[in-house]
């Protein structure tokens, strides 16, 4: 995959840095947007090839790319292993932080719910994708009617006291 992924990247570099001399920035998107998703979409077909689900995403920064990561739900049994969730714990590995602010992540699928919010938790500035999550639908595992019931409410907001309490002492 990662060979194909830089020859990918390689050829697509040589495109771009032609055709952005046309300047081709619509002042929404740019001709990188565009490279670095098809680069997504690319990688998406690539987990396929390899049995995996057939998402993938990538976080840039100023132009350098700092994760490229495919859904690993199968590989890892693990539900919460989407193609954006594996790629803003490898952005924020890799830069020390859990503030990925003005990092830009690209999708090849419109993200779910879960991920929308960890790309707003990690502080995301934009998130481009390709295929909507209509195009997924059939693929969705997700069931919506599942309850979540509030109790014991005052006993488990002490713990932001206790937080709050022992953060001032620290100071
Ligand atoms: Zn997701």
């Amino acid at each position: 995959m990662v060979a194909s992924v830089l020859g990918f990247m390689i050829i697509a570099g040589i495109v771009y840095t032609a055709r952005s001399r046309e300047n081709n920035y619509n002042g929404e998107y740019t001709e990188s947007d565009k490279l670095f998703l098809r680069m997504a979409i690319l990688m998406a077909d690539e987990s396929v090839d390899h049995d995996n689900e057939p998402f993938a995403a990538i976080i840039v920064k100023d132009g350098e790319i700092l994760a490229t990561t495919t859904s690993t739900i199968s590989q890892d049994n693990d539900p919460t292993a989407h193609a954006e969730i594996n790629a803003i714990h490898q952005a924020c590995k890799e830069l020390g932080t859990c503030d990925l602010s003005g990092c830009v992540l690209y999708a090849s699928c419109e993200p779910c719910q879960m991920c929308m919010l960890a790309c707003e938790s990690a502080n995301i500035e934009r998130v481009f994708y390709g295929s909507s999550r209509s195009d997924a639908s059939k693929f969705d595992p997700c069931h919506r009617n599942m309850p979540a019931i509030q109790l014991l409410r005052d006993e488990a907001r002490h713990t932001f006291s206790y937080w709050e309490e022992k953060s001032n002492i620290k100071e």
